[in-house]
């Protein structure tokens, strides 16, 4: 069977390579080029195709991979909001997953990402490079005994309730079900009620039409003062122009995120030598109580190796015609 792997880094190299010894049955091409409409082409003769979220695997790419020959589209995420998957079902293409690797890669950078802007590590790194050892701008509040809103409590959510109630604070959680593993300490709210009694927010839930900016102003307005946000699950829950206002009406004391809606087209790419014409996120850059990351969570050596054994094995019970579990069915 032959894979063509898109938008392939080194790293993916790196943990591809070792697991595909034990799938021979396999041979994997990789390329730099993403997946697009324009680049679907190059799929022919291909069975599979290896996609990330960046991908653009809307109806047109998945027509022209369709008329290239290939079966199985091969998401190597968990998110797979940038599928057409009802597309991809009326062509008789079948779509898989990785949706649970490693939740705890996820869910420690969400909290990284909540300390480093409660205690401002990114300026505190930069002031004693600069021979400055001042306090000024680095004070932080502690988490000891405040209260973690966890907004999502699947196989994320529920690790960083649990990192959360490791740092000793209280932990309220909204989702459309409540996860029976956590009911003997996490109390589950509305998202109203969460969203007025954290310290602490944290979005692991998935890009849905009803999850779509389900962070704006009107919601913000409803946070306490100095509450943190984090997130690290996708861009499009928080509507970057309200989160601006919302961070210029002084609501937050820390905002960290792994994804933000401008992310596609950066996304492990080197633009430090472009200038950014029209760009929401350097605005949101230039406060002194943001921090972003480049979609870095899922990036630690074993959420790697797993997501590189899952989307083989994926391609294997593809071909097999073995529902498995990681289908992307709607
Ligand atoms: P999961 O499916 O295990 O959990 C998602 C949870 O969200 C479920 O409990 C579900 O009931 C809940 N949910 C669905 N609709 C909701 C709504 N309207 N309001 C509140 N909760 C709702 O998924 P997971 O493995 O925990 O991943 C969560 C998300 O994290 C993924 O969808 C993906 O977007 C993101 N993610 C990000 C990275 C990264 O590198 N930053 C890596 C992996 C996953």
């Amino acid at each position: 069977m032959k894979l063509l792997f898109y938008a392939a880094k080194t790293y993916d190299k790196k943990s591809f390579g070792p697991v595909n010894e034990k799938y021979p049955d396999i041979v994997i091409d990789y390329i730099d080029h993403e997946l697009e409409p324009i680049t679907a082409s190059l799929a022919k003769g291909y069975d599979g195709i290896c996609a990330f979220v960046s991908a653009d695997v809307g109806a047109q790419t998945l027509t022209v991979l369709k008329e290239c020959g290939v079966k199985y589209v091969l998401m190597r995420c968990a998110g797979y909001n940038n599928v057409d998957v009802e597309k991809a079902k009326e062509l008789g293409i079948v779509v898989k997953r990785v949706p649970g690797y490693s939740p705890e890669s996820v869910a420690e950078l969400a909290m990284g990402l909540a300390l480093a802007v409660n205690r401002r590590l990114y300026k505190a790194y930069n002031k004693v490079r600069e021979n400055d050892y001042t306090l000024n701008g680095l004070r932080g509040v502690n988490f000891y005994k405040k209260t973690a809103g966890i907004v999502g409590t699947g196989k994320i959510g529920a690790a960083m309730a649990r990192i959360c109630r490791g740092f000793g604070m209280k932990v309220i959680a909204y989702d459309v079900y409540e996860n029976p593993d956590l009911k003997d300490f996490v109390e589950y709210v509305s998202l109203d009620e969460l969203l007025g009694r954290s310290d602490l927010i944290s979005l692991h839930c998935p890009l849905l039409d009803s999850t779509y900016h389900i962070i704006n102003l009107e919601n913000i307005k409803k946070m306490k003062d100095g509450v943190i946000l984090v997130n690290t699950s996708r861009g499009a829950l928080v509507d970057t122009d309200e989160l601006i206002e919302g961070i210029r009406l002084d609501k937050f004391l820390g905002v960290g995120l792994d994804v933000y809606e401008e992310e596609t087209g950066n996304v492990y790419e080197d633009r430090s030598d472009e200038i950014m014409k029209h760009s929401v996120t350097a605005r949101l850059l230039s406060f002194p109580n943001v921090m972003i990351t480049s979609h870095q969570g899922f990036y630690t050596m074993e959420a790697l190796e797993a997501i590189a054994e899952t989307t083989l094995q994926n391609m294997v019970d593809a071909s097999n015609g073995v529902v498995n579990g990681n289908d992307c069915l709607k």
